[in-house]
């Protein structure tokens, strides 16, 4: 039998237009700070984000930091957040000196269980940053209902849910400050970057200072400093990239739902029974289905199965490894048994390839090799 091509678990999708526009921005000579094209950019997402002032980052990572030290988290403060993300969603804790508090998460949608968010809650809690984990949006009514009873902040790690949307608003659209991601691998990508949504002027103006040392400019030459800023501005090439991909975002969200409806399709409603895998959560309305991931059942170990699909040429991720288990946690005293339905998701999930520029026969195949991996 001949080897198809290898097939990723995702890939971006690049129009000739938007690299045409790079080099424009090439040739100007006004490669970085605040040009024509961030804030271009900057208009575009806060138009999709229904007005909500909007300010562009170099990734997904600082704009959640940011976001918590514009909600005044720091030293002595608590933040609870999901064990199941990439580490940067607890690393920003620690980078503005709080403490992460997790909560376990839920055996089905694997976002952050709210009742354990509840139970986890203490009077130094400050803030809790919740997931859209594949896009999958978390119960916007019970989260904000919470947040607003015991008066805490909310920073959205939107990072994945870019088109999301909850009970026909847009994520980004409503809530308190939400922060996406533009890494390559995202719904549309600036290669690096992200973009955080603030609630008004003056988180807007703070957004702007902590991008870049804290500055603020006044006339020809005033110029001053009054907040600890860092270097986590987005440059006009990447805006470039990201104007090209706004335009293409309704169409790779739209060919990513057709897709993973594929999945589900191909699958067919028999294959959890038949092989103890978990399906994800089958939502055509809300999700703008990230990833497409599947929870393997416990006989076959996740490298295993890794392996025998790379056989086939299909190469698979897994979104994610338990956060409370790395090294650094540990030793802060977190370990196994703390979050049991955490730690048996993260251990058996694999990422199956979903991306813009797949087919119909991909899915196809990558059923075909995953029934026969498991078989
Ligand atoms: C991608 C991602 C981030 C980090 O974004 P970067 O742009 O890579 O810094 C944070 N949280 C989640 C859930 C992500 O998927």
């Amino acid at each position: 039998m001949t080897k198809l091509a290898f097939l990723p678990f995702t890939k971006p999708t690049i129009d000739e237009a938007t690299i045409n526009d790079v080099a424009a921005v090439l040739r100007s000579g006004w490669l970085t700070s605040n040009g024509p094209k961030v804030q271009a950019f900057e208009a575009q997402l806060s138009q999709y984000c229904g007005g909500r002032p909007v300010r562009t980052f170099n990734s997904g990572t600082c704009t959640l930091e940011i976001a918590l030290r514009i909600a005044g988290v720091g030293p002595g403060d608590e933040v609870i957040t999901t064990p199941n993300s990439w580490v940067a969603t607890a690393n920003v804790i620690l980078e503005v000196g709080a403490t992460p508090v997790f909560a376990d998460i839920d055996p089905r949608t694997h976002n952050i269980d709210l009742d354990q968010v509840a139970a986890a809650i203490t009077p130094r809690t400050k803030a809790i940053i919740p997931v859209h984990m594949c896009g999958l949006p978390c119960d916007m009514d019970k989260l904000y209902a919470l947040a607003k009873k015991y008066s805490l902040r909310v920073v959205e790690d939107a990072a994945q849910a870019i088109g999301s949307s909850w009970a026909g608003k847009r994520i980004g659209a409503f809530g308190d400050l939400v922060s996406f991601s533009f890494q390559v691998n995202k719904n549309i990508m600036t290669a690096e970057g992200g973009c955080l949504v603030v609630n008004n002027a003056d988180e807007a103006a703070y957004a702007e200072r902590y991008r870049l040392q804290g500055v603020s400019r006044s006339g020809l030459d005033g110029i001053d400093v009054d907040v600890m800023g860092g270097k986590y501005n987005m440059t006009e090439i990447a805006a470039a990239i990201g104007l090209g991909q706004m335009l293409r975002l309704e169409e790779f969200n739209a060919q990513r739902l057709m897709l993973a409806r594929h999945y589900f399709a191909t699958f067919g409603t028999q294959f959890e029974n038949q092989t103890g895998a978990e399906l994800p959560v089958a939502d055509f309305e809300q999700s703008n289905w990230h990833m497409f991931h599947i929870v393997l059942p416990a006989r076959i170990t996740r490298a295993t199965f890794m392996q025998k699909m790379l056989d086939l040429n299909i190469g698979l991720g897994f979104h994610y490894a338990a956060i409370h288990l790395f090294t650094m946690y540990r030793k802060r005293g977190f370990k196994e048994g703390m979050f049991p339905v955490a730690e048996r998701v993260c251990r058996q999930i694999v990422t199956l390839p979903l991306f813009p520029a797949m087919s119909n026969a991909d899915v196809e195949r990558v059923v075909a090799a995953t029934r026969a991996s498991l078989a």
